[in-house]
């Protein structure tokens, strides 16, 4: 019987080999770690935020070659759209909750949805070798060679889902790219994405480390060079800010990370710009810093405008203000007012780069889209060989649009690989 052969078993890979193995293929999961999903189970703080209901999926993902990613995720998102990722999981009778279109499984556990995973390669006999890290492949004598240093697995097609090198501990540590250039696909630069932004100027950090706050973020390149950005890349979020001790982070950073990301991929300076009150307009702040300055009198300016933010972050405006924490509000209030509102509103922040590797979601970049057909899965340049998830140039925002990005190219790419074999039968027969 003829085999499929998949490498990595995230959500990618586990999607794949399921349903090569439903199709009628036999399917040997071959994975590195000594479990499977290991990634999975960090999802959505441990939730697992496995898609998203919002409509237009295809049009969110961005990539970094010279493909059009939203044309390219089309297929796969059409065939294994959201309804079909929640039909997966509904028809093993996993009730799933969703809020704001995020879908989580209703457990509120990430490990629900591995367990539901790992029943159907059961079911459907897959076999799972896991402690295998494949450092080779290639196609010898018309079948695809899947090798560890000590062993060589062979199989008609393989598949290949060994994710990026967003948290290398849980075993994608970026070999997967290099298994792809082993079978002649190029390969864009790699970066982290959904990720925390390092300013070049690390007062705020340093100053404020440990404040959360709400804001609304706009991200730009400084001299307004960004037209060559896609349209699918935000540019302004809202949510919550965290300030850590080396970056800045919370989900409007995150979403954003992505542009920073990509101008700083194209050697352009991004500025992220905060506005710490969105909720007033720019006048309206100065009449509430007015009155604060004034109730205040002789007070020191760090108490008189303590309302406006958390105590540490308010002495950094200040600073920034030009305003001593020490002098009296009441002194020139209406000046110190119109500085501070205007400041608030637009706290610019120049970015320096990204937290590393270790501390990203996803990875934007990796191979690169034009060398794999988008209605299969399937390598332009190398017969059997199929593509899913993170290890291609696709990623999405926060939501879950990544998860299911994996579970819909996994599955398009399981289907396509059962066809093939399937065609290769006839054939031999
Ligand atoms: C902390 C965190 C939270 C996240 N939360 C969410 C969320 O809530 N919603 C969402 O949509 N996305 C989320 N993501 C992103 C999402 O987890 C990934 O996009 C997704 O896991 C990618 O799936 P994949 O199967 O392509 O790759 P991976 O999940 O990375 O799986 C690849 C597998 O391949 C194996 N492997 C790698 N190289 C080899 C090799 N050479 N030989 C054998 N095996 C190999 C790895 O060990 C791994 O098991 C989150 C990511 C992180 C890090």
């Amino acid at each position: 019987m003829k085999t499929v052969l998949v490498v990595g078993a995230g959500p990618a890979g586990m999607a794949a080999a399921i349903m090569a193995a439903r199709e009628g293929a036999k399917v040997t999961l071959l994975e590195g770690e000594n479990a499977p999903g290991k990634k999975l189970l960090l999802t959505g703080n441990g939730k697992c935020n496995l898609t998203n209901l919002a409509p237009g999926t295809a049009a969110r993902y961005a990539s970094l070659g010279a493909g059009d990613a939203g044309v390219f995720a089309g297929p796969a998102t059409e065939a294994f759209g959201p309804e079909a990722v929640c039909g997966f999981f509904e028809d093993l009778g996993m009730p799933l909750a969703a809020r704001d279109g995020w879908v989580y499984p209703a457990s509120q556990s990430a490990r629900t949805v591995l367990d539901a995973l790992k029943s159907q390669l059961s079911r459907y006999h897959v076999t799972l070798k896991c402690s295998e890290k494949i450092v080779k492949i290639r196609q010898k004598d018309g079948l695809w060679e899947a090798m560890t240093p000590t062993w060589t697995y062979r199989g008609d097609a393989l598949i290949l889902c060994a994710g990026s090198k967003a948290v290398p501990e849980t075993g994608s540590d970026g070999s997967g790219y290099e298994l792809a250039a082993q079978a002649g696909h190029g390969l864009t630069g790699i970066y982290p994405a959904l990720t925390a932004l390092v300013p070049e100027d690390t007062s705020l950090c340093r100053q404020c480390a440990g404040v959360r706050c709400a804001v609304t973020a706009s991200i730009a390149e400084a001299s307004g060079q960004d037209a060559f950005l896609p349209d699918s890349l935000p540019r302004r979020e809202s949510g919550e800010l965290q300030i850590a001790a080396d970056a800045i982070s919370g989900i409007a950073v995150f979403q954003l990370s992505r542009t920073a990301v990509r101008l700083l991929e194209a050697g352009k300076r991004p500025v992220l710009t905060l506005d710490l009150f969105a909720q007033y307009d720019e006048e309206r702040l100065t009449e509430l810093l007015i009155r604060a300055a004034r109730a205040a009198g002789d007070l020191p300016a760090a108490k008189a405008f303590g309302y406006l933010a958390a105590p540490k972050l308010v002495t950094w405006l200040l600073g920034r203000a030009g305003i001593s924490p020490q002098e009296s509000a009441g002194k020139n209030a209406e000046e110190k007012a119109r500085a501070l509102a205007r400041l608030a509103k637009h706290v610019e922040l120049p970015i320096a780069g990204t937290r590393p590797f270790t501390g990203c979601q996803v990875c934007a970049g990796g191979v690169e889209t034009g060398g794999v057909d988008p209605a299969t899965m399937a390598s332009r340049l190398a017969p059997g060989l199929y593509f899913a998830g993170e290890i291609l140039d696709i990623d999405g925002p926060c939501g879950g649009f990544n998860l299911q990005w994996a579970f819909a190219s996994g599955m398009l790419a399981g289907k396509s690989a059962a066809a093939y074999i399937a065609d290769g039968r006839e054939e031999d027969s």
